[in-house]
């Protein structure tokens, strides 16, 4: 599976076209502006790609922009946990209090929960449900090639923001990561919502908070993470 990421709107939202042979999901349109929007499709129409699922790791609003966009643009489903659909029916509030606006996009088609998959080419991806930052957090792993994108769940040293956003929960996000992310193996690679791509076994031997929860060391108290992370 080739994964082409890039990194969009105000927020520095992550947006990661996914292919092989000759199929692509998009995840997380995050296009802000036409210009984002025109770089998807300039990938898109090199590899001759034909785009078969929209699909968001969660429904806030630095991840939904540019999803109506290519869903009217592309015949394909539109596929989310269905604790999205309050979230996407909320993206006016959700952009005003970030003082941005959204296109705000329609009800995914599809819902998808812990245990499904989602093909194109030759690739399955496994859905698992890992909420805390967002009640609907999904995370979507291709085992075969050993790489994962998680969303705002586990950042390269922090993890996702569970203070100033609804519905969220600290000791359930740190639950996913240990009990949903670790357990896919040190050699597993990292997409995430925001800022650079990181494997499981740097963030379990370096990252502060996941090693607090592990119950290591005491380093990351006190830690807050880097400006802007865990949106
Ligand atoms: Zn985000
Ligand atoms: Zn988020």
């Amino acid at each position: 599976m080739h994964v082409e990421a890039f990194t969009f709107n105000s927020f520095m939202t992550n947006c990661y076209l996914c292919y092989d042979d000759g199929e692509a999901v998009l995840i997380d349109a995050s296009c802000a502006s036409d210009a984002e929007r025109q770089e998807v499709l300039r990938v898109i129409d090199e590899n001759d790609l034909e785009l078969r699922h929209l699909l968001l790791t969660h429904a806030h609003v630095d991840h939904i922009f540019g999803c109506q966009f290519f869903e009217s643009r592309f015949d394909m489903t539109f596929k989310a946990h269905e604790a999205a659909v309050p979230f996407i029916e909320r993206a006016d509030e959700q952009a005003e209090a970030f003082g941005v606006e959204v296109e705000p996009p329609t009800v995914p088609t599809t819902f998808l929960a812990e245990g499904d998959t989602v093909s194109f080419g030759t690739v399955t991806l496994d859905v698992l449900h890992t909420p805390g930052h967002s009640p609907d957090s999904i995370s979507f792993v291709h085992s075969d090639s050993q790489q994962a994108v998680t969303g705002d769940v586990l950042f390269q040293n922090s993890i996702g923001r569970t203070q100033g956003l609804p519905e969220t929960s600290r000791s359930q996000l740190l639950n996913s990561i240990t009990e949903k992310l670790l357990p896919l193996g040190d050699e597993m690679r990292i997409y995430p919502g925001h800022g650079p791509e990181t494997t499981i076994g740097r963030e379990r031997h370096q990252n502060p908070f996941v090693k607090e929860a592990l119950g290591g060391t005491d380093e990351g108290v006190g830690w807050r993470g880097p400006t802007g992370a865990g949106r």
